[in-house]
């Protein structure tokens, strides 16, 4: 069993953080703050923002692409101490005050409370040897690796308005397009149809990839019919997911697939704190939501934790308190 490991291979935390979006990190910046010992895990850095180009609605910010405003919350949470590892949490287990979980590059980290931002992923074909393609070829980010194929035979597979936005903006620049359309009768169609350069894969599926060291081949099926197209590149846009299994035991999600949370970022399970778009406290899927969730789980994750280590440190709710003490102290 993976939890009979080594004592010496375990990482100790008072919070784990799972996710490196714009909520996890904004966990980790204020539970660094507190001095508490935090280890954010995450798949990668920036989240769904890294796929977005140009932010203009994040207060403070005019314009930044997604990506440079994650790496600032980034850099502000490793400043005040946040250990950030970038790998992917599989499986989760609780034995008593203690949350054990493993990570994929075989970590296993403890920790008191946990705050799971995980968001959503780009939803994958599900091919077996798809994750050996991600960065030579295979990419699931049109807007942002497209100009790396300037002049190149490349493969879509996408569908609807965001087909069209993809097909906008790689048909200008790519040699050859092939659109593969997983639905028949998709509104993208027509609009791929005006561009010479784009052939139409209608109802098609990839079925499989290959290539030696970077991906050289895409194969696609209609109905047992299969047609092998050689490219320099395959993109995937077929929307985002939640991954979220390892966490089913410990929460209940809503009929989104939102892990439920009360105001204060609980779960059902004691410590097991939730925020960001994974969450059912943001009605509405935004970045500064995302990050203010994160907080309100990170500053719900510290009292806990604190609670656990039987120390009298709590943070209030608002400041009436300190208002009221200040009020006293001044007779105003
Ligand atoms: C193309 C696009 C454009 C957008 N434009 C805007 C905009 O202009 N303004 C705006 O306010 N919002 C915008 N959004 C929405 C905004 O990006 C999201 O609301 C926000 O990023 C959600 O943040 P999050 O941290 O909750 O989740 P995510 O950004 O989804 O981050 C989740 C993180 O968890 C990680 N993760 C998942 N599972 C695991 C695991 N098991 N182990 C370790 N790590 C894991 C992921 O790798 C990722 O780092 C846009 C979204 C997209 C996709």
């Amino acid at each position: 069993m993976w939890l009979a490991m080594s004592e010496e291979a375990v990482i100790k935390s008072d919070v784990l953080v799972i996710g490196g979006g714009v909520a996890g990190l904004s966990a980790a910046l204020y539970i660094a703050r507190q001095n508490l010992k935090v280890v954010v895990v995450a798949a990668d850095i920036g989240g769904q923002l890294s796929y977005a180009s140009v932010i203009e609605n994040y207060p403070g910010f005019e314009s930044s692409s997604g990506l440079s405003l994650v790496l600032k919350i980034q850099q502000q949470a490793q400043g005040f101490g946040a250990e950030i590892i970038i790998d992917e949490v599989m499986l989760l287990e609780k034995r008593g005050d203690v949350f054990i979980a493993k990570t994929k590059k075989g970590l296993v980290i403890e920790s008191i409370a946990i705050v799971a931002a995980c968001g959503k992923a780009p939803r994958k074909l599900g091919l077996a040897n798809e994750d050996l393609f991600v960065g030579r070829g295979l990419s699931y980010c049109v807007i942002c690796d497209a100009p790396l194929y300037k002049g190149k035979a490349v493969a879509l597979v996408s569908f609807g308005e965001k087909g069209v936005e993809n097909i906008e903006l790689l048909a200008p620049l790519a040699k050859e397009v092939y659109y593969i359309v997983p639905y028949q009768k998709d509104l993208s169609i027509e609009h791929a149809k005006r561009f010479a350069n784009v052939k139409i894969f209608e109802g098609y599926k990839v079925v499989a990839i290959h290539g030696d060291r970077k991906l050289e081949k895409v194969v696609v099926d209609r109905d047992g019919e299969k047609v092998e197209l050689s490219v320099d590149a395959l993109f995937v846009e077929m929307g985002f997911e939640t991954r979220i299994d390892f966490l089913k035991p410990f929460v209940d999600l809503n009929e989104r697939g939102e892990v439920i949370v009360n105001n204060l970022g609980e779960t059902k399970t004691a410590g097991l704190f939730a925020a960001g778009d994974l969450a059912s406290n943001t009605p509405y899927k935004q970045a500064v939501i995302a990050a203010a969730s994160g907080v309100i789980a990170a500053l719900s994750a510290i009292n806990y934790v604190n609670n656990v280590k039987g120390l009298k440190k709590r943070i209030g709710v608002d400041w009436e308190k300190k208002v009221k003490k200040v009020e006293r102290r001044f007779r105003l």
